[in-house]
């Protein structure tokens, strides 16, 4: 496990765990229960662990960003505590143990796994944003609007908006894009209620988030959210991973110059090499791209690092 890549691949053997799922980033675990005995002494929960792959352009990309996946795991456990007091959340513990037995975190996906109240997630992403950059743009540039929401004229790439909207976006199968819907087709699937309630969720964790971020010279213009709801409480709980640099576009505030792509703490740098004569990959083919350049790695590594210490004000190394 001390191999730079060793957690870039699919889903690990872990004891005390059974494989249920594998996103594009994090893998998930329900406890193994024969073999602890029946029952899991947290109750019905299952096991989330943020691997170091990372994806472009609908590709996965190897090599993994080493300690990537810590980095998931450590900024949204901080927001999760930001947040508690406006939402309740899907952590339940990220005690690790080294015994195989207990249904702890694994001590080999320390740091990278938690343990999570198991969920029936909404099939929405719950995206609110400030800023105009993105699929909003490109609806914006056709339409004057996003997911029927009527903007102003004349904004451009990068733009502030008048007040955050709340854009959600159906949940994709594997390999599909996310689409971006009205309000009204939110309300449609899941009821009016919980689509209200995941509207003003939404909007009230951009709010606290994005006044936070903005504490530390940081934009946070736009984010993902998902919710599900605990089956046995029916509480409506804020899940997966949150306002991290693959869930949110955080861009430095003191270089925000709307007219044009803002620098931003995520994978830029895997975007600009794959798009750049130098990596010879032609995008519009079907051709998988080529292997990520050593110093591409590294750069996107401080980058994710970055992005946690600016935020948090602490340090992971
Ligand atoms: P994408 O990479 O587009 O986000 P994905 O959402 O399928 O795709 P991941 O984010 O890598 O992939 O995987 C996390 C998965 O776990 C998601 O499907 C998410 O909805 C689900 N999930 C998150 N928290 C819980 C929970 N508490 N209970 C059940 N499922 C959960
Ligand atoms: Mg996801």
């Amino acid at each position: 496990a001390d191999q730079p890549d060793a957690f870039a691949g699919g889903p690990l053997d872990l004891r005390g765990w059974r494989h249920v799922y594998s996103g594009k980033v994090r893998d998930l675990y329900e406890p193994d229960l024969p073999a602890l005995g029946g029952v899991h002494p947290l109750g019905d929960v299952v096991l989330v662990v943020a691997s170091d792959r990372v994806s472009a352009y609908d590709h996965a990309l190897a090599p993994g960003i080493p300690d990537k996946g810590v980095v998931l795991t450590q900024l949204s456990l901080w927001w999760f505590d930001q947040l508690a007091d406006l939402v309740p959340n899907h952590v339940v513990s990220t005690e690790a143990s080294a015994e195989p037995g207990d249904g702890l975190v694994p001590d080999v996906v320390a740091g990278r796994a938690m343990i999570c109240r198991r969920l029936e997630m909404f099939p929405v992403e719950c995206v609110a944003r400030g800023y105009l950059t993105g699929s909003g743009l490109a609806e914006y540039r056709e339409s004057g609007e996003v997911t029927g929401i009527p903007l102003p004229s004349g904004l451009v790439d990068g733009s502030r908006l008048p007040e955050p909207i709340f854009t959600p976006a159906t949940k994709a199968e594997a390999g599909e894009h996310d689409e971006n819907v009205p309000f009204a087709e939110v309300a449609r699937r899941i009821g009016d209620d919980a689509a209200a309630r995941l509207r003003d969720l939404t909007l009230a964790v951009y709010s606290r988030a994005e006044q936070v971020a903005r504490e530390r010279g940081v934009i946070l213009a736009d984010t993902k959210l998902e919710f599900g709801v605990d089956p046995v409480t029916g509480v409506t709980v804020l899940g997966d991973e949150v306002l991290t640099p693959d869930s949110s576009r955080f861009w430095p505030a003191a270089e925000w110059e709307p007219g044009h792509a803002q620098p931003s703490f995520d994978k830029q740098f895997v975007r600009d090499w794959l798009t750049s004569p130098e990596s010879g990959w032609d995008r519009a083919s079907d051709v998988p791209p080529p292997a990520l350049p050593a110093d591409v790695v590294e750069r996107t590594r401080e980058r994710y690092l970055e992005a946690y210490e600016r935020l948090t004000g602490a340090t992971l190394r």
